[in-house]
Order: structure tokens, then C-alpha cells, then sequence
């Protein structure tokens, strides 16, 4: 049975619905990364674990909107802590502070201690992005290092050797730097550094030659949610980037609350100068977060450094004083309370959110060892991937281009087709609301796939 014909049988609707789409926004979507070939599935349905699409075909959704809805789709907590801020404030947005403010604060503070001060952005990429300005106020520095494969945001300073053709990419100890879009200024290429993951000898090697331009090192502690840094590197990149006067970001947009409450810095105890969330932590609403050491972050502050609003600062205080931060919708106040019930749900059931995925994997694992296929699962928390390949482990980006990735979309093909979701080629998030009985029938789908594609 050939899956590529089995997937546009039963897809005609969504097939139908991307053509009209295409006739309002290129390629029918608003984000290029929901285009996937032949045409995307259509959804228009979710709850819990399960979404449905427009041609009734339901499945166990592991995609979870980019590992974002960590207690799944339409958590009844979430919906009632919206509704409550709503009934008791009256409005959802009042452009002024308000107390959800700093109740998440304080509740984000207690899982991440390095974030002695913080502040709230609307998606990863803004707060990334702040992040970047913070450093090169606080050092005078403005190149940044970042490291090959690693997204941190879809803009022109961090677009840059994420997805890079290998036969491009240069020497592994020195990769070079890429442009990923149309558009950008070749600037942007020169002014960011490219580092290889998992290899502190020669990215110490790259931060020493240029220590005195780069005020900044960005980082995904587990990059793509699935490949860990090695704890040593961790741990050496930590020391060389405080010794050369480099603000080290922890860009844990993924790892935030899927690791753990307390994100990679927890597991690894390494505590970064900045960190970044997003994602998990709107448990599906748009937020982003920058925090860290109270005289980086304090750059920002409106009356230039001061600590409580200062009138007779304030007076004193121009422009190029003060790090310019500023958005409509920063701290809203309605995914500020669902950020509040997803810590409520995570701190009951986070535990038992990576218990089911270790089970999941290992049931995947067993399954390639039962089937003689080198490869397995990839991952840490509650994200994975699965790959196929003979190396013993995947380091960095360079491991994972050189899988057999024309294999692993056949198997997500294939399992589309036994009613298992993620987009074809992407990552596994699980969430609270996958049940035990989910983790078992995506077990069993796997057996079948493996069985039909290697027997
Ligand atoms: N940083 C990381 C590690 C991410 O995975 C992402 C999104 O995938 C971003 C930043 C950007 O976040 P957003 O899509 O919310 O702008």
C-alpha cells in the first residue's frame, strides 16, 4: 500500500480547503511552516488529546501546536480561568499594570530563580530578540553567537544557519554563516557567529578570537526540544562565556516547562545570565519572557536603571538611557491567568506528563530493536523525535541531517494514516491530557508501520 495515495484518499476536504486558501495567502498559509507536501491537513476540531479534521478523520495529536499546548486542546481549567479574569475585571486588556503581572512573575521567579527581574513579551521571538538588545546594552558589544541549527525567531540577526544545506555549511569546528530567507541584508550574516553544538573545544576556540565584539551567546539548552547539550559543555560554555565578559541567553522557548518547571537551567544547574520562554507557558496563547540578572534586565527599566519608579530620575532620564521596550499587548492579562492554570495543572501533573513520554519512547525504541532498525528515539522531557540512523548519538545538527529522513516521513505517513498526528518530519509533543490508553495506541501504530515498512 502505497501511503502518499492512502493520504490524498482520505484527505479531499483539506486538499479542497488549501486551494481556496491559496487564493487569499501564498501557499494558503500564514506561517510557512504549517506547509507540508502534498497539502497540509485541515483541522477543525481538538480536545484533550484528539483533534479532527474536515474530512471527519480523527487522530491522537501529537504536534500540539509546536509543543505549545502542554495540557493539551481546551483544558476546562484554562478555560475557566480565562472566563474568571474576564468576569472579574470586566475587560481582557486595560494598557495599564495590572496584578496578573506580578503573580505570574512571582510564580515564574520561584521556577526559575535566575530571573531576578523580568518582562513579558507577545511570542518567543520578541523575547529573544529583547533579549539581544539587553546584552549589547550591558556589554557594548554587538555581534551575537549562535549555533548551527538553532532557531531562535524568524528575524535577520538569528535567521542564520538554522537549516543549512550540509554541502554549504563548511567545516564542522567552523560552520559557516548562512542566510535562511529572501531578503535579509548580508549585514546580519556578518555580524552573527556561527558555533558547532557539543563541541566546546572549538567553540571556545571561535569566543576567544572574537571576545571583544561578541556580547552575546544564544542558545537552545536541548536544541530542536530533542538534542541535549552534553552537561560538560554546558558547563564549560558557562565558564568561558563569564570569563570573557559574554552574556549567556538560554533560549528555553521549548524547554520551559516541558523539561520540568524549571526548564533545562534545573535539570543541568547551570544558571544562564538571560532566559527566554514562550510557547508551553501560554499554554497555547501567545507570550514570550525575558529574565535574568536583575543589571542586565534592568536596562530597560524607565527611569534608567532605577529600581522603583523615581520622579526626580525620571527628569534626568533621555532616549539613549534607557533600552527601549515597549507592546500593546505585553503582560495580557487573559493569557497571563492561562499561564497561571497551566503552572496550577503542571505542578500536579508535569511529573506524570514525562513519565508517559519516557514510556512512549521506550515502547518506540523496543519496536526498532525488535524490527532490527538502527535508530530510535530522540529527546528529553516531554519532546522527542525519532530517527533512523547507525550513529550510537545525535550530537547536533550535522548527526541529524545525515539520518534517513526519506524513511522517517514514510513513517509519519503511515501513521496519519493509523490516526497518529504530527506534521510529517516534525517533533512528538506529548501533553496532560494524552491518556495511558493514547500512549498504547501509538505504541501499537508504531508496530504496525514498522512492520509494513521493514517486512
Ligand atoms: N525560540 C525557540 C527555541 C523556538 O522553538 C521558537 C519557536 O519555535 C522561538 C524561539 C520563536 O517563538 P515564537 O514562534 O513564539 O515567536
Amino acid at each position: 500500500n502505497n501511503p502518499m495515495s492512502e493520504f490524498l484518499e482520505k484527505t479531499p476536504s483539506s486538499k479542497e480547503f488549501m486551494e481556496e486558501a491559496a487564493t487569499v495567502m501564498p501557499g494558503g498559509v500564514t506561517a510557512n511552516i504549517k506547509h507540508f507536501e502534498p497539502h497540509p491537513i485541515v483541522m477543525k476540531y481538538a480536545k484533550g488529546s484528539s483533534v479532527t479534521d474536515v474530512d471527519d478523520n480523527k487522530y491522537i495529536d501529537y504536534l500540539m501546536s509546536y509543543g505549545s499546548l502542554v495540557t493539551g486542546h481546551g483544558h476546562e481549567k484554562i478555560k475557566r480561568a480565562i472566563n474568571e479574569q474576564v468576569e472579574q475585571d470586566g475587560t481582557w486588556l486595560f494598557g495599564t499594570p495590572h496584578h496578573l503581572e506580578v503573580e505570574m512573575g512571582k510564580r515564574l521567579q520561584t521556577y526559575f530563580p535566575s530571573m531576578e527581574r523580568l518582562r513579558y513579551t507577545n511570542s518567543g521571538t520578541e523575547a529573544t530578540l529583547l533579549s539581544l538588545r539587553l546584552a549589547a546594552a550591558h556589554t557594548g558589544k554587538h555581534k551575537v553567537a549562535k549555533f548551527e541549527g538553532h532557531y531562535h525567531g524568524g528575524y535577520d540577526q538569528m535567521l542564520i544557519s538554522v537549516n543549512p544545506s550540509v554541502d554549504e555549511a563548511g567545516e564542522a569546528h567552523a560552520p559557516n554563516a548562512l542566510p535562511e530567507s529572501k531578503g535579509m541584508h548580508n549585514s546580519h550574516v556578518q555580524n552573527t557567529l556561527i558555533l558547532p553544538f557539543n563541541d566546546l573545544k572549538a567553540c571556545e576556540a571561535l569566543l576567544r578570537e572574537q571576545q571583544d565584539e561578541i556580547g552575546a551567546v544564544m542558545l537552545e539548552p536541548v536544541q530542536g526540544g530533542i538534542i541535549p547539550a552534553d552537561a560538560t559543555f554546558m558547563q564549560g560554555l558557562r565558564e568561558v562565556t563569564k570569563e570573557l565578559g559574554i552574556v549567556l541567553i538560554f533560549d528555553e522557548v521549548k524547554t520551559g516547562f516541558r523539561m520540568g518547571l524549571g526548564g533545562a537551567q534545573t535539570v543541568y544547574g547551570v544558571s544562564p545570565d538571560l532566559t527566554t520562554l514562550g510557547k508551553a507557558v501560554g499554554g497555547g496563547f501567545p507570550i514570550g519572557i525575558v529574565g535574568g540578572k536583575k543589571e542586565i534586565i534592568m536596562n530597560s527599566a524607565p527611569t534608567a536603571g532605577a529600581d522603583v519608579f523615581d520622579s526626580s530620575q525620571s527628569k534626568n532620564t533621555s532616549a539613549k538611557d534607557v533600552l527601549f521596550h515597549s507592546g500593546t499587548y505585553n503582560g495580557h492579562p487573559m493569557i497571563l491567568a492561562a499561564g497561571m492554570a497551566v503552572i496550577d495543572i503542571l505542578e500536579q501533573e508535569i511529573g506524570n506528563v514525562i513519565e508517559k513520554t519516557q514510556r512512549l519512547k521506550t515502547g518506540i525504541d523496543d519496536l526498532f530493536h525488535h524490527y532490527k532498525v538502527q535508530g530510535g528515539t530522540v529527546g528529553i522531557g516531554s519532546i522527542f523525535s525519532v530517527v533512523l540512523t547507525n550513529k550510537e548519538k545525535i550530537q547536533n545538527y550535522r548527526d541529524l541531517q545525515q539520518t534517513d529522513l526519506a524513511t522517517r516521513k514514510e513513517i509519519d505517513f503511515r501513521l496519519l494514516q493509523k490516526g497518529i498526528y504530527t506534521k510529517p518530519m516534525s517533533r512528538y509533543s506529548v501533553s496532560t491530557s494524552h491518556t495511558e490508553e493514547d500512549i498504547d495506541k501509538t505504541i501499537m501504530a508504531f508496530d504496525q508501520v514498522l512492520q509494513e515498512v521493514f517486512e
